[in-house]
């Protein structure tokens, strides 16, 4: 073992401080995933709508059809708990309609460009658009982001949250995104000590975290990282990380057959859609993660926090009982909890059940 291993090992603080200085790092990537993913995937899909209203027009294909995202689901809606009105995008092109803008515009750290998504039936060819190409710049003035305005947290303080071009006002997102990821990779270090499971874990937390904001933006969880992350789950318990290789796959199976469940049995009850198929594809990652055990602990966390959540922004009124709360936050942030601390919470758990 060479001695820098000998001190990840030896030294939790510098394992720790270091996984925390990567997370940072990592969290600045994170912001251009949450960013641009959803806007590639747009992209691709209008590609493939108007190569099948070729098709259809040419006559080899029954009918034009319209917006039809072939690699992600939309998700949430169950988000309140209370299960109620909040029905998720009711088709496809709902879905889509609330995907175009992200709640937050303004950028530094995973600016696009000011021009918005080039579309892929430009004349020739398409400009590359994707998580390293095009440079990040401000969507206001198009002043590219220099490596020295985009050390994660320090420059947007230094630069006191505004474009060094226009001085147009930056989202204090994109920092908090930075710090949050940082402060998870150096604690997921702590807890877990130098080994596989740290390693595996930090993904876990990096991919909840991408996945997270961008169901908060979009109300899509991306296949892209929904179905990777479900087999990384399996693969990683080959080697016995979180679970064992029984108890992950049918924690995968599990995880994704008792959303379905919910939501057939809510769309047969009251004809609406109260989540999506992101939100099952999640789950299944989850229980491949860290096992069918774990699934009543994530599934009363998330229903536990969704609900508190949901019911503050109806009261608030803030938000309308209809339009829907994404449900994957709250899946990710259970299965960020049960990673951590699930062991001890199911311990304590069934010692109360045990106690006279
Ligand atoms: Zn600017």
């Amino acid at each position: 073992m060479t001695p820098f291993f000998q001190l990840l090992q030896s030294s939790p603080p510098f394992f720790t401080a270091l996984c925390g200085i990567v997370g940072l790092m990592v969290g600045s990537f994170l912001n251009v995933v949450i960013h641009r993913l959803p806007k590639m995937l747009e992209r691709e899909w209008h590609a493939q709508c108007a190569e099948f209203n070729d098709h259809a027009a040419e006559g080899s294909l029954p009918a034009p059809v319209k917006g039809m995202p072939p690699d992600a689901h939309p998700s949430g809606g169950l988000g309140a708990g209370s299960g109620d009105d909040n029905s998720a995008p009711a088709s496809v092109g709902s879905g889509l309609r609330t995907f175009g803008e992200p709640a937050s515009v303004p950028l530094a750290g995973a600016a696009d460009a000011p021009t918005g998504i080039p579309m892929a039936d430009e004349p020739g060819g398409t400009p590359r658009y994707n998580l390293v190409v095009p440079r990040s710049a401000c969507p206001h003035c198009g002043h590219k982001i220099s490596a020295l305005e985009n050390i994660p947290v320090i420059s947007y303080l230094l630069l006191r949250g505004k474009c060094k071009g226009c001085g147009a006002h930056i989202s204090a997102r994109y920092p908090i995104v930075e710090l949050v990821s940082g402060l998870l990779s150096g604690y997921v270090a702590w807890h877990f000590g130098f080994g596989l499971a740290a390693l595996a874990a930090l993904l876990f937390v990096w991919a909840l975290l991408s996945l997270t904001f961008i169901d908060f933006d979009t109300q899509l969880l991306p296949d892209v990282i929904t179905l990777p992350l479900l087999w990384m789950g399996l693969l990683f318990n080959l080697f016995g990380a979180f679970a064992g290789l029984h108890s992950a796959v049918i924690g995968a199976v599990v995880g994704y057959l008792v959303l379905w469940g919910v939501y057939w049995v809510f769309k047969l009850v009251t004809g609406k859609e109260g989540m999506g198929y992101g939100d099952f594809k999640l789950l299944a990652a989850i229980g491949a993660w860290l096992g069918w055990q774990m699934l009543p602990l994530v599934i009363m966390l998330s229903s536990l926090v969704g609900a508190v959540v949901g019911i503050t922004l109806i009261v608030a009124a803030r938000h309308g009982r209809n339009i829907p709360i994404p449900f994957g936050p709250y899946l990710a942030g259970g299965g960020l909890i049960a990673l951590l601390w699930g062991q001890t919470l199911t311990q304590n758990y069934l010692h109360l059940l045990a106690a006279p």
